[in-house]
């Protein structure tokens, strides 16, 4: 598939049931592919992409950020504190905010460096024991405590179980974004993008569908 398909899939999506065109950002989700893939997406004229390692998007993206200043980066895998600054320098948004250790340290370096990318709390909606993310149960208190720390929490954002309908994880951030007043959901991959749409995704994470089977295997 296409940069163009894609966008036009979501824009048709995004219509079928009603919400403003634009409603929803794609993120083009480039972790472990050819830097002549994320190039030929660049001229096509997109800017936003996500990384799920910071390593990786540290590795890549400057350079890119040299030839196109308008790049909008966002880090959609786990975060270590001892990341953090690197990833609050180099990304726009951070998608995986998912422990009260990594809010706090979010929190002072924000204070340090005087800007803050926008964030998205991680909710482990599957409650699976290999993914990080907040508990649902623990939802609630953990994003008062974000906004305690004066984070700026744009969203909630998950991944739900390989096995499993999508949409009932996609109600339910759904449902725990709304009784907390937060409007962002960063839900939906390449196979069920249309889905989470349905169901309010403001950004969905699309990686194979748009620039193929990835090359090498994901870490
Ligand atoms: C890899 C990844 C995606 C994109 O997956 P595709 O199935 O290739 O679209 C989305 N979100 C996260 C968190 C990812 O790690």
């Amino acid at each position: 598939m296409s940069l163009q398909e894609i966008t036009a899939r979501i824009a048709k999506a995004v219509s079928n049931v009603g919400r403003p065109a634009g409603s929803v950002t794609l993120i083009a989700v480039s972790k472990v592919q050819p830097n002549e893939r994320v190039q030929a997406v660049l001229e096509q004229g997109h800017r936003c992409f996500g990384e799920n390692r910071v390593q990786e998007a540290v590795g890549k993206w400057p350079a890119f950020k040299e030839q196109y200043s308008d790049v909008d980066l966002h880090l959609i895998g786990p975060l270590q504190t001892n990341k953090a600054r690197q990833a609050m320098e180099l990304c726009n948004a951070i998608h995986s905010v998912d422990r009260p250790k990594l809010a706090k340290t979010l929190a002072r370096l924000a204070q340090e460096i005087g800007s803050c990318p926008d964030l998205f709390i991680q909710v482990n909606t599957g409650e699976e024991d290999q993914k990080a993310g907040i508990l649902p149960v623990d939802a609630d208190r953990f994003v008062a405590e974000c906004k305690e720390l004066d984070l700026p929490v744009r969203g909630l954002m998950c991944i739900p179980p390989v096995d499993q309908e999508p949409s009932l994880h996609f109600a339910l951030l759904a449902k725990i974004a709304a009784r907390n007043g937060l409007t962002g959901l960063s839900m939906g991959m390449s196979s069920d993008f249309e889905q989470a749409i349905a169901l309010g995704a403001t950004h969905v994470r699309v990686g194979s569908a748009i620039f193929g089977e990835r090359v090498k295997p994901q870490g």
